[in-house]
């Protein structure tokens, strides 16, 4: 698969899904730029693939759009916008404040609506373009402990569906990827999160969240890059507002 040409920007690229998703890209050709808000992991991924690194706090909207504006100058008009920032915190729903709501959906939703927002106009002008959000099963079905998160997935899916629609004659596809558990360092927060509320050995909480996969394993980073490269490629032209499920069958 060939992404020669295209220009593809990814959120939260300088870690875990995001690296990998980055990494391949430029692998199979294409021009890419990383957002995020740390500086140092993002620029050793940008350093090692040949990409650009750019700091952007994906709840910004004007930010998110000056970036892309500036990423385009760099690299030319964006053809493929990748999704991918996005925070789980874990907390009881009765200990959970208006506030963790709003910090849940301001990253996990809101992000996905302003990279893609900003990414629009040169897809249109383009006649092509591939958005990807990398959601989650939480984009699907409940979780206990991360309400915040599971709605603003759910509400990933939502907006993809409802912007595929409205795109579909524009050459533009709009899709999500919905892993399971993934071995990356939000995996390591949430069991580390785990072991401290409950008194659960480390090994004992990476157990019973890897227990969701019937396969009973981890999802690994490559199997959900490779799933998002496949989304860009022609071959995947009529998939348009599907939730791809990346779960060993959980959902
Ligand atoms: P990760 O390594 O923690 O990656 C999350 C990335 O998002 C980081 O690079 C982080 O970079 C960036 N980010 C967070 N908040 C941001 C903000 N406000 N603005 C810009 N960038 C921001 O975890 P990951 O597992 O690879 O997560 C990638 C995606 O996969 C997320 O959407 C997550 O919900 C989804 N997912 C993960 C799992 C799992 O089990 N790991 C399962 C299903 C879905 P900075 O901190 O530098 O900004």
């Amino acid at each position: 698969m060939s992404l020669a040409g295209r220009h593809i920007v990814i959120t939260g690229g300088g870690s875990g899904v995001g690296a990998e998703i980055a990494t391949r890209a430029a692998q199979a050709g294409g021009k890419v730029t990383i957002l995020g808000r740390r500086s140092e992991p993002l620029q050793a991924v940008a350093d090692q693939i040949g990409g650009l690194a750019l700091i952007c706090d994906v709840t910004d909207a004007a930010a998110v759009d000056a970036t892309l504006r500036q990423a385009a100058a760099e690299q030319g008009p964006i053809d493929i916008a990748v999704a991918n920032a996005g925070a789980a915190e874990g907390v009881p729903f009765a200990k959970m404040t208006a506030d963790n709501l709003a910090s849940d959906l301001s990253v996990n939703l809101g992000g996905v609506f302003n990279l893609w927002h900003a990414a629009l106009p040169d897809m249109k002008t383009q006649g092509w373009g591939r958005m990807i959000a990398v959601a989650s099963t939480a984009g699907l079905k409940g979780y206990p402990y991360v309400a915040g998160y599971c709605a603003a997935k759910h509400g990933v899916i939502g907006l993809a569906r409802a912007l595929a629609l409205e795109l579909a004659a524009t050459g533009i596809t709009v899709n999500a990827v919905c892993p399971g558990f993934i071995e990356t360092p939000l995996l390591e927060r949430s069991i580390a999160n785990i072991t401290e509320k409950t008194g659960m050995s480390a090994e004992e909480a990476a157990k019973s969240l890897r227990r969701s996969n019937p396969q009973d394993r981890f999802i690994q980073t490559s199997e959900v890059a490779e799933a998002v490269l496949w989304l860009c490629s022609e071959a995947a032209r009529s998939v348009n507002g599907h939730a791809l499920s990346l779960s060993g069958g959980e959902i």
